[in-house]
């Protein structure tokens, strides 16, 4: 069994070498604890020479007690159990730069059915290493002093990396676990590997169970490919591969938000904010493909307002080329519409007239208010009521149309129209 030592103590920064060897301490004094382990991505990363994660930890007996007193040496709060047997470490209020440390309880997975959440037994740490997704993250470095540094790699991870591919460990992997599809993309861009052949094929197979998922596990999975350094190139193989059709059929990244998202990633400046992402992802989308799309995702209220938005502007966009439109049109127009679709058609839209309207919509014209408040109305003898907001938004159009430049004139505007308003 080759020994990893030297990638636990060199490799390795301060930080985790220090969670490291504060496991090999506890896992010699805890008695209930027959061994422990680094698992998944920061074997893989420590191999690969990247930055590792947060750390995965695979506790061979009793992992309670273990993450209680890994926390306590880390100063950290007490774990927290998020699912059966598995312990939380939360870097927060740990020093600066540490990473958060999962504690799971080695055990085995069974799926009864397709996509279903497994039933867990407590196993060896083969089980826990059979029970991943794939070989690369496969793979266990022991932190027990007896055994430091042994390689625990039943599925060859360490063959897979040196030559570059993502593996699957089983046939039927994907329709246990679909979302193993999404990771299984992520990790080919992220590395720069290939997908194996039979993994492609069981791919393109399992396509469909993509259906079986829920809306918050598709989104959670389609939000973490949004994260990844290598978007366009993920975005354009989830496209090829049918991931995106598989999603919700009407979903597709056009070419033209393809070419945008390139260049800005050439130039550092692709949207930080999800819901300018979003918004130009989606670009070209019609109203229903938006509206099925939104709906797959079952996000929080807000979640697609840009996707549906876009769809939304699109319908009414061509009126913004009339040379004669009036700046308070412009404003009517494109005030119930999300900026983030707005700033999506600047990207990706075609360069008429209404290009420049949108911009000066999204730089000057949203921001326009009147000078003349509410009290000032009041001082003025305009009666408090429904009226005083009419009042205000005569006057935000003809400030935004040039027809009032100064509080006086707005105030004059107010007093000349409030008759209409009382009479109506
Ligand atoms: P990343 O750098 O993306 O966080 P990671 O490999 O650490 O990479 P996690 O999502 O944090 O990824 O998962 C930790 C480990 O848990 C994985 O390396 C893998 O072994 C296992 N794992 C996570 N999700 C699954 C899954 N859906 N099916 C099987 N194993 C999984």
């Amino acid at each position: 069994m080759p020994n990893l030592a030297q990638l636990l103590t060199s490799k390795s920064s301060a930080e985790y070498q220090r969670v490291f060897n504060i496991c090999r301490d506890i896992s010699s004094e805890l008695e209930d604890v027959d061994g422990v382990y680094v698992v998944g991505g920061v074997v893989r990363d420590l191999i690969l020479d990247r930055e590792p994660g947060d750390i995965d930890l695979s506790v061979v007996g009793d992992a309670a007690a273990f993450s209680l007193a890994l926390a306590s040496r880390l100063g950290a709060r007490s774990p927290i159990e998020s699912q059966f047997q598995t312990f939380k470490i939360d870097s927060e209020k740990m020093t600066i730069g540490m990473p958060s440390v999962d504690v799971v309880t080695a055990r085995s997975e069974t799926y009864t059915e397709p996509a279903a959440l497994p039933d867990v037994t407590v196993g060896t740490i083969d089980d826990d290493l059979k029970r991943r997704d794939f070989s690369v993250n496969a793979m266990a470095v022991s932190l027990s002093a007896t055994d430091w540094g042994n390689l625990v790699d039943p599925a060859n991870g360490f063959g897979d990396i040196m030559r570059k591919r993502i593996k699957v460990l089983h046939d039927g992997s994907f329709v246990d676990d679909p979302t193993r599809i999404f990771r299984a993309v992520r990790y080919s861009i992220r590395l720069s590997f290939s997908l194996d052949a039979r993994t492609k094929s069981l791919i393109e197979k399992s396509l469909a169970n993509i259906d079986i998922l829920s809306g918050t596990r598709v989104r959670n999975e389609f939000e973490l490919m949004l994260t990844e350094p290598g978007l366009v190139e993920l975005l354009r193989t989830s496209e090829e591969i049918g991931l995106l059709a598989a999603i919700s059929p009407g979903l597709r990244i056009g070419s033209k938000a393809l070419l945008v998202l390139e260049e800005m990633a050439e130039n550092d400046s692709v949207p930080s904010d999800q819901t300018d992402l979003l918004a130009l992802l989606t670009f070209g989308m019609n109203e229903d493909e938006a509206a099925q799309v939104v709906n797959r995702f079952q996000g929080p209220a807000n979640w697609g307002e840009s996707i549906v938005g876009n769809a939304e502007l699109a319908k009414h966009v061509a009126v913004l080329d009339k040379s004669d439109i009036l700046p308070s049109e412009v404003v009517e127009i494109l005030k119930p519409v999300p900026t983030a679709s707005i700033r999506a058609y600047v990207e990706a839209g075609p360069p008429l007239p209404r290009r420049d309207r949108l911009n000066q919509y999204l730089e000057k014209l949203q921001f326009v208010k009147p000078d003349t408040t509410g009290a000032d109305l009041i001082d003025a003898g305009i009666p408090e009521g429904p009226v005083m907001g009419k009042l205000i938004e005569v006057i935000r159009r003809a400030k935004l149309d040039g027809q009032v430049k100064t509080k006086d004139e707005e105030l004059e505007l107010a007093k000349s129209r409030l008759p209409g308003f009382l009479t109506n």
